[in-house]
């Protein structure tokens, strides 16, 4: 893929870039290990004054900062603007809780003979980060606030379409004080990512993306022996039973897969729909949907913008023709725009059966599959039979079922009555081909840390 701007809009390429040459990478990965020899002596205090700047950066220029990135890949601007406040919270967040969650953890000394015994976590050195363009600000930023205030440094390989982005994001932390080369980016394609990681100055890597991203980057780091964290794809079960309030059920779901224009790996994507309140969700979640605003993302009146590429839009045609084509009916929506710009409008599709493939693959766009169970067990069994388990969404007035739900859904999040959302101080990951680490909360901080033993005798 090309380095490049092209606005999804309208399909214009509005800045191309080259991606970097072996001896710019060479020179940046030479820079990345002097700029973890500075960082790393640096105290929690000075980093934590470096991380505030960058904060404030963002709130100053926040407007400017939604605009760039609501031309690389077309979120509303309203969403882009919320995303840059929501990086601000991100880094002081970890400006306050670093230090704590990385504290020396006391041991029994007694007990292992010696007079003191305790782990300390110490920061690994350059972190390679593989991104999408989906969230182009926050995925990189959930990765490079913890670890820039470990002490780490961050090399980001951002997608290949989200170029001013990513480049801001390392004009960002120089410009808030952060020691040369402690956090770069490098234009460079997905061919090149293997030079980097394999090179010895990488310690290890984290991907946010597509499971074929995350394999082809895993089986990397594994013949490298380095840690790699992975958050890849999901298709979250939206369970909705009969004491649910289906009125707020439905509402949230509207927002839960038509959010980022339907691009998000935490989207609801399956809607698994007690038999006793199918038709009334149905018919409210299918209003919902058809009454979303679909037009230019930079207009303030607008729900739902383009798909960020035009791969993504073919590949949500496909999948609804898909279905179609093996007796799936649409209710909604259902076909691409007709116009300049990868568009396609929020669309509900029922009757799914298993050969379709919006039965099982990841629908990374606004198309919702409508299910119909007839009891608590099926729909359980329904939510799991997933190659995914990255978050899970369960409506239940019922406080066991509740419990059930939280017991039982096989995700590396579950969110009772409300959308699936990441929050600093929450761990964010999955389980199964959705990936594995965590991001985000004291977890996501010591990913990338050594948790050194320390034993005195
Ligand atoms: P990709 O997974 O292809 O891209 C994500 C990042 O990985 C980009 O920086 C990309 O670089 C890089 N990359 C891709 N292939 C490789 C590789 N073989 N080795 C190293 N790096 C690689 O996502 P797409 O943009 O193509 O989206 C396709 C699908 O990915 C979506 O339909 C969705 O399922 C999933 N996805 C999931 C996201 C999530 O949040 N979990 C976010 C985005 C996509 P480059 O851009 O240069 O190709």
């Amino acid at each position: 893929m090309a380095i490049a701007t092209i606005n999804p809009a309208n399909g214009e390429v509005v800045k191309t870039f080259d991606a970097m040459s072996e001896g710019q990478i060479d020179r940046a990965l030479a820079r990345a290990v002097d700029g973890f020899a500075a960082l790393r002596v640096t105290s929690y205090r000075q980093r934590a004054e470096w991380i505030t700047a960058a904060a404030s950066i963002l709130d100053d220029e926040r407007d400017d900062i939604a605009a760039m990135m609501t031309t690389e890949m077309g979120k509303t601007l309203a969403a882009a603007k919320a995303e840059v406040a929501k990086c601000a919270v991100a880094c002081r967040f970890y400006a306050q809780h670093a230090e704590e969650f990385l504290a020396a953890e006391p041991a029994d000394a007694a007990a292992v003979k010696a007079s003191r015994a305790y782990t300390i976590y110490q920061p690994i050195g350059p972190v390679l980060a593989v991104m999408p363009w989906n969230f182009p600000l926050w995925q990189a930023m959930r990765f490079a606030a913890p670890a820039l205030m470990a002490g780490n440094v961050g090399l980001l390989k951002h997608a290949s379409n989200v170029p001013q982005t990513a480049l801001f994001m390392a004009d960002l932390f120089a410009r808030a004080g952060f020691p040369d080369g402690a956090f770069q980016t490098l234009l460079i394609g997905a061919n090149q990512v293997e030079r980097v990681l394999s090179d010895r100055r990488v310690r290890a890597a984290t991907l946010t993306g597509s499971e074929a991203a995350g394999r082809a980057v895993a089986s990397v780091a594994g013949r490298e022996l380095k840690k790699t964290v992975l958050e890849l794809g999901g298709s979250d079960p939206f369970v909705v039973m009969p004491s649910a309030d289906i009125d707020r059920a439905a509402e949230v779901a509207t927002t839960a897969r038509c959010q980022n224009n339907g691009q998000s790996c935490i989207a609801a994507k399956r809607f698994i729909v007690h038999t006793d309140v199918y038709d009334e969700f149905t018919e409210a979640f299918v209003a919902r949907m058809a009454a979303l605003r679909v037009g230019d993302p930079m207009d303030a009146d607008t729900d739902v913008g383009p798909l960020a590429l035009e791969q993504g839009r073919d590949d949500i045609d496909t999948q609804v023709r898909d279905a179609v084509e093996h007796g799936a009916r649409v209710l909604c929506g259902g076909a691409p725009a007709d116009r300049p710009g990868w568009w396609y409008p929020p669309t509900v599709v029922a009757d799914l059966t298993p050969e379709m493939k919006m039965w099982s693959e990841e629908v990374f766009g606004p198309a919702a599959g409508l299910f119909r169970v007839g009891s608590y067990e099926e729909a359980v069994a329904l939510a799991n039979d997933s190659e995914f388990g990255l978050g899970s969404n369960a409506w239940t007035g019922d406080p066991a079922e509740q419990e059930r739900f939280v017991t039982d859904l096989d995700a590396g999040m579950v969110f009772v009555n409300g959308m699936t959302t990441s929050y600093p101080e929450l761990p964010f990951g999955g389980v199964k081909n959705s990936g594995y680490g965590r991001e985000l909360s004291g977890h996501g901080i010591r990913e990338f840390c050594n948790a050194k033993t320390v034993w005195v005798g």
